[in-house]
């Protein structure tokens, strides 16, 4: 090894031992191996070398000198980088030994949970369940639904239009329509879903509502059916103790209609402020199917008889969980929402 080498490695070998830090080592491999560095300028004068055996010795020596700048700096810069890494560990020290962090876990919304409760009590005792479509046209929610144009039922279905056809729909029961056209009785089914209807908002109102509408036509049905249903429905949702009261209503597509009420969930009959004092609270209508519906899906109505009747979703929800306000279901406040 020429002087000027061991020179060369004598320094580096110091510089490099005494290198604190990955930019120091940086600048070594720049000072040495860079491209005006003293190595690379030693390689390059080798060219200048006539003498091939001296050439030979020197090329040597000098990659010597290079291999082993190279592995020093290597392995220099893995021990930087440990102790980099231990001394980050410091400055964000995690103690393991805390308990985590508990996710927050969303839930199913309220509504949703008692829409649910409704289908499966009329899935138990053998209803199907079809959701039809938030927008339908005038035929399926009016005109077969025995409410044509100049019908006063129609003002207390202040609809939204979307052109003069079409219209979201006001009620579910337009998919009974398309379900009686489709299958032959006996048949019984449940349609449950968002309403909409022209009405200011309050407390006990809003533009858009959910609705379960049921019906089943067959030979022989009769209104003690109609009534059976309902009682079990409403024992089911309510408990066990629950009576119901059937008074003459007025419905379009129903004949007789009939409107539902239950004895009170809060006073159980005794009367309290929720139930107006009656001890009894308005829940659904319900009804026979109008011999003019069946007309409309070409079912004969001296051989077949059926029954219907539509609840609000909302309504038997705040009635359960004691809500005292429609608003409430749709203003995602989590403090109410969290609670079911
Ligand atoms: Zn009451």
């Amino acid at each position: 090894m020429t002087d000027d080498i061991l020179e060369i490695y004598n320094s580096v070998k110091v510089s490099i031992d005494e290198a604190n830090s990955q930019s120091d080592l940086d600048e070594i491999r720049v000072s040495m191996l860079g491209r005006k560095g003293l190595i690379t300028d030693k390689l390059k004068g080798m060219s200048l070398i006539t003498d091939l055996e001296e050439k030979k010795l020197l090329g040597k020596s000098i990659n010597e000198v290079k291999n082993f700048i190279e592995e020093q700096l290597s392995s220099k810069r893995s021990a930087f980088s440990e102790k980099d890494f231990l001394e980050s560990l410091k400055k964000t020290h995690v103690d393991i030994t805390l308990p985590g962090r508990q996710p927050s876990v969303g839930a199913i919304n309220i509504l949703t949970q008692v829409e649910e409760e409704i289908v499966s009590i009329f899935n138990s005792i053998g209803f199907g369940v079809a959701e039809g479509f938030e927008l339908d046209d005038d035929y399926h929610n009016f005109e077969a639904l025995n409410i044509p144009y100049y019908h006063p039922a129609r003002d207390s279905h202040d609809t939204f239009y979307v052109s003069d056809n079409r219209l979201i729909r006001t009620h579910t029961s337009g998919m009974q329509i398309r379900l009686m056209k489709d299958i032959k009785p006996p048949i019984a089914a449940i349609s449950p879903g968002k309403v909409g209807r022209r009405d200011a908002i309050d407390a006990k109102h809003s533009p858009v509502f959910h609705q379960v509408e049921g019906f089943l036509v067959d030979k022989n049905v009769s209104f003690n059916d109609l009534k059976g249903i309902l009682e079990l429905f409403c024992q089911r949702i309510f408990g066990s103790r629950t009576q119901i009261r059937l008074r003459p209503d007025f419905f379009p597509f129903v004949e007789p209609g009939a409107d539902l009420s239950a004895t009170c969930v809060v006073c159980k009959g005794v009367g309290c402020k929720t139930c107006g004092y009656e001890g009894w609270i308005e829940l659904m209508g319900a009804g026979m199917i109008h011999p003019n519906v069946f007309e409309h899906v070409g079912y004969d109505p001296k051989v077949y008889s059926g029954l219907a009747f539509g609840m609000g979703v909302e309504r038997i929800a705040m009635l359960k969980y004691g809500i005292t306000d429609i608003r409430m279901f749709y203003e995602n406040d989590i403090s109410f929402l969290k609670q079911w």
